[in-house]
């Protein structure tokens, strides 16, 4: 049977040659996998390069590996990815969370004062990251989380129960359908915004999520589009409108936030300095 160490070097190998992951990615990759199949800490693997694996884990491990060199998610076989400091479930029903979507929960937490009682709604909520963690940290907030997939509410629900968030609400709803008088502080989304063309879209972890939460129109923005027009009925005096968009998208999605009557409007950059999340406030209505 292989060791740790055999597993960590020929793993990261296969790896690299497969999916042309860089070193460091795949070295990461390989790491939290034998962490899964051993049910261990980073630090154990460290301590124990000399360690045999048992012929269970060997097999388990090397099924594991396979599907991954055939292209399938990190966060698919795990089963979960960390966001905002939070470990989520993650199933082939939603988006994989991603480092860029923690702007707008960044963004939504700095108006969202500690101990403020605001109603907050997360549109296309998907695994819930944004809803879940905006409740998680502001306890008083009351959130309505929506989705149009009743696949991927049921995840949002159970991550719910794993970090013992109860201020959400979930609903299933094709953006604003299932709502009629209800108002809102602030309205939150990661909808859909890639190109139906794009050809990232046949690309890696892509390629395993679904489509109706990635593309949207010739554009990217029909989804956006729809958003933007009909936010404005569901907020309250001084309400915000915040959407992460793609990374050409800041300017157009300004010019739709300024004809549906918000001011105020910005856009701010994610981590890599792309104008990432834009956003308005609606003053008169
Ligand atoms: N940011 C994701 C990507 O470009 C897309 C997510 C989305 O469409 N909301 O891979």
């Amino acid at each position: 049977m292989p060791t740790i160490a055999d597993i960590q070097q020929g793993g990261a190998r296969q790896l690299i040659a497969a999916l042309e992951l860089d070193k460091e990615t795949a070295r990461i990759e390989i790491q939290c996998l034998l962490q899964h199949v051993l049910g261990v800490p980073k630090a154990y693997l460290l301590a124990h390069p000399e360690q045999v694996l048992s012929a269970d884990q060997a097999v388990v491990h090397a099924a594991l590996l396979q599907r991954r060199l055939c292209g399938e998610p990190i966060a698919h076989l795990l089963g979960e990815r960390e966001f905002f400091g939070l470990n989520f479930k993650v199933t082939p029903a939603t988006l994989i969370p991603r480092p860029d979507t923690e702007l707008i929960v960044e963004l939504a937490l700095q108006r969202l004062p500690p101990n403020s009682v605001h109603q907050v709604l997360d549109m296309g909520t998907g695994s819930g990251i944004i809803a879940l963690c905006i409740a998680h940290s502001r306890r008083n907030v009351s959130m309505v989380a929506v989705d149009a997939s009743p696949e991927a509410l049921a995840v949002a629900m159970q991550n719910a129960s794993r970090l013992d968030v109860r201020n959400v609400t979930f609903l299933q709803s094709d953006w604003f359908s299932a709502f009629d008088t209800e108002r809102f502080d602030l309205i939150v989304s990661n909808p859909p915004y890639i190109e139906d063309a794009d050809e990232h879209l046949n690309q890696g972890d892509l390629r395993f999520e679904p489509i109706t939460a990635l593309a949207s129109g010739v554009d990217g923005l029909d989804d956006i589009r729809r958003i933007v027009k009909q936010a404005p009925r569901y907020l309250n005096e001084n309400g915000w409108l915040m959407l992460e968009h793609g990374y050409n998208q800041a300017e157009a999605v300004c010019e739709l936030l300024d004809q549906s009557g918000f001011t105020s409007i910005f856009s701010e950059k994610d981590l890599s300095g792309i104008d990432r999340v834009s956003g308005g406030k609606l003053i008169n209505q």
